[in-house]
């Protein structure tokens, strides 16, 4: 017969902590983890023989970062190139991305769609779930549902000629549920779908909404009913409220909301991902003349508006998830959003909240983006005060997921 000793644990010694809901930190505390959970949050913890300390003094501890919009499969910089790769060097990419992200302190990724005619960032979640590799959680929408040459229909980046299945748009109600329904066949956690343009598709424009009420809301009741939330990429505020309407759970960017949308959003419950780095990545762009001209068009006529629509949403209660896009800008980036969102007006607090208790209450998740026993252990730790200055968020230089160590503080040279 063999005896398992089991984990004997580690011990975290915190000089600081943020348990992801409170509006300050907490004050120095002890963690001890025991196989992929919390056991014990307490000023003083049981030390079980043989249990690992790890002392981080002088650095806060938090919940491990959730990012609820990604894009592990695509890459701005080259995606006309890009898209054309099979799923398998866009999965084997994306776990790259997706690791390095993790180092940064994101444990848990929200995938908000690839344009690939199979699955792989199904397969990514799949492989990294089964322990078949490693890396962050992940949560998927698939691929992007939306009407032909809306934003979602990436197609429109190639002559007409090819017809590349790069996209599969819909177009009223039945090719609409049918397209929601495939989502759910295949393995996805969530719909995400486009009701507005964007910057980086060429033929479509943010103030323009491109489904029909009726179309909204096929999709968002066919992902009701199969028990998917919907998220919708959006700009116009017409479109915000279109969303909002028909029930959708977040908007992604709400690029030009007005007042009487986040009114709505904060009745409804609506989250919004507000993607604010991703401006700033825009902005810089436009400068350094790396737009290309459509691009540069439609952000520079909407650039002022976009930051004033920022600053309405820091200004209202309504929930605010952190989300950055990445992929149509480097994850070497992502961790910025915290500044910019600062930047905007957001309490450090709330933006950490951003991060951890409200990115978790947006995925439905109450055993993630929280310190607490019970909880998944992914803890990260940066060396400072996040709250005094929101920049810490970038030095983070400890982080543990479900418990495994990935990486801690270097030891001085003695
Ligand atoms: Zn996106």
């Amino acid at each position: 017969m063999t005896v398992s000793l089991g984990d004997p644990g580690t011990v975290i010694i915190c000089g600081d902590h943020f348990d992801g809901h409170a509006d300050s930190l907490g004050g120095p505390i002890e963690v001890l983890v025991r196989d992929e959970r919390i056991a014990e949050l307490a000023p003083s913890v049981s030390r079980p023989p043989g249990a690992r300390v790890i002392d981080l003094a002088g650095h806060t501890v938090t919940p491990g970062f959730i990012d609820c919009h990604v894009h592990l499969t695509m890459d701005a910089s080259q995606l006309s190139t890009q898209l054309l790769d099979s799923a398998a060097t866009k999965a084997l990419v994306g776990l790259r991305l997706a690791n390095d992200y993790l180092d940064q302190g994101f444990t848990t990724l929200r995938d908000l769609g690839s344009a690939d005619p199979e699955w792989p960032t199904i397969d990514l979640r799949s492989a990294i779930a089964a322990g078949t590799v490693a890396g962050p959680r992940l949560v998927v929408a698939a691929h992007l549902i939306g009407s032909t040459g809306s934003h979602a229909d990436v197609g429109s980046l190639y002559p007409p000629r090819w017809h590349l299945p790069v996209s599969d748009p819909a177009d009223g109600p039945a090719a609409i549920r049918r397209r929601v329904r495939r989502e759910h066949k295949y393995g996805s956690d969530w719909i995400k779908t486009t009701n507005t343009g964007g910057y980086f598709s060429p033929g479509d424009d943010p103030t323009r909404v491109t489904w029909f009420d009726q179309e909204m809301q096929v999709l968002c009741d066919t992902a009701a009913q199969l028990g998917l939330p919907v998220a919708v990429h959006t700009g116009a505020a017409q479109g915000c409220t279109q969303a909002i309407a028909c029930g959708a759970r977040s908007l992604e960017h709400a690029y030009l909301i007005d007042d009487e949308a986040i009114a709505l959003a904060e009745d409804a419950g609506t989250f919004i991902v507000p993607t604010m780095q991703m401006t700033a990545e825009d902005l810089r762009a436009l400068h350094e003349g790396r737009l290309t001209p459509y691009t540069a068009a439609k952000f520079e006529r909407d650039a002022e508006q976009i930051f004033q629509s920022q600053r309405r949403i820091t200004a209202s209660r309504v929930k605010i998830a952190y989300g950055t896009d990445c992929g149509m800008f480097p994850f070497s980036h992502g961790n910025l959003e915290f500044q910019a969102m600062v930047t905007a007006g957001l309490d450090p607090a709330r933006a950490l909240r951003a991060a951890t208790g409200t990115a978790a209450e947006l995925l439905d998740r109450n055993d993630i983006g929280v310190l607490a026993p019970g909880a998944c252990a992914d803890i990260v730790a940066m060396p400072g005060d996040p709250i005094a200055d929101i920049a810490a968020t970038a030095k983070v230089d400890f982080v543990m997921i479900g418990g495994q160590l990935r990486r801690e503080p270097q030891q001085p040279r003695p």
